[in-house]
């Protein structure tokens, strides 16, 4: 599923290069289907990828945790977030685990600027597929309602390319620390790492990271108690 989600954004580019070239004439016709076959797809993968509080909390962790896992290592990892934790899929240890986690720990209790946006996540992936498809619904439009030159229309085209190109990750990047991350935790502590079974789509040995998360709005309590609880 993922494999075909990373593909969709290619062929999406080679049907415009394709279509410049050849199919000219036809695109007022082609991308509305185009656009409507791939509608459906979109909306249901954005769907797929809205997230709860918690498994928001906990994909800024697995992607902070990756980071650091990635800087030691200069091996590539790949995750999954869930309510109580993170999967980690990659040839690490639990102890190389543990230290990533540590650290992620360590900059969040100190309040340091925790790096945790990646370009690699798959919601950035459904962002520039939506993005792409709305600016090519956008030149099917103006297409069909002013019927422009065949000039003018390739020209909006290498517009929309250039636009997807220079965009897509900007973009995916505010999306993605808006809607499928969220760092609003007073502390985090990890409870346990295990191996987990490998599913399909992962690669190399899976690891599943419980967390145990202190989101910022039960803190004061929490705080107000530690005080009072030293003098
Ligand atoms: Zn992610």
């Amino acid at each position: 599923m993922l494999q075909l989600i990373v593909l969709i954004p290619l062929i999406l580019a080679a049907d415009v290069g394709t279509a410049i070239g050849v199919y000219g004439f036809a695109l007022p016709w082609l991308l509305p289907v185009f656009g409507l076959v791939n509608l459906p797809f979109v909306v249901g993968a954005f769907r797929e990828f809205r997230l709860d509080l918690p498994t928001r909390r906990n994909h800024a962790l697995e992607h902070a945790t990756i980071l650091y896992l990635e800087a030691n290592s200069g091996r590539r990892f790949s995750g999954q977030a869930e309510r109580n934790g993170f999967r980690v899929a990659g040839h690490a240890s639990v102890k190389d685990i543990k230290a990533a986690f540590d650290r992620v720990r360590r900059v969040v209790q100190s309040g340091e600027h925790l790096s945790y946006i990646s370009p690699r996540c798959g919601s950035n992936i459904v962002t520039a597929l939506g993005f792409g498809l709305g600016l090519l619904l956008l030149v099917a439009i103006g297409t069909v309602l002013f019927h422009p030159p065949l000039p003018v229309r390739a020209g909006a085209l290498i517009a929309v390319v250039l636009l997807f190109v220079g965009l897509r990750r900007g973009i995916g990047n505010v999306i993605q620390r808006r809607w499928f991350t969220a760092v609003d935790f007073e502390t985090v502590y990890l409870r346990n790492v295990r191996p987990a079974r490998q599913e399909l789509y992962e690669r190399g040995p899976v690891h599943f990271v419980e967390t145990l998360v202190q989101p910022k709005s039960a803190a004061p309590s929490h705080s107000a108690l530690a005080r009072r609880g030293t003098n």
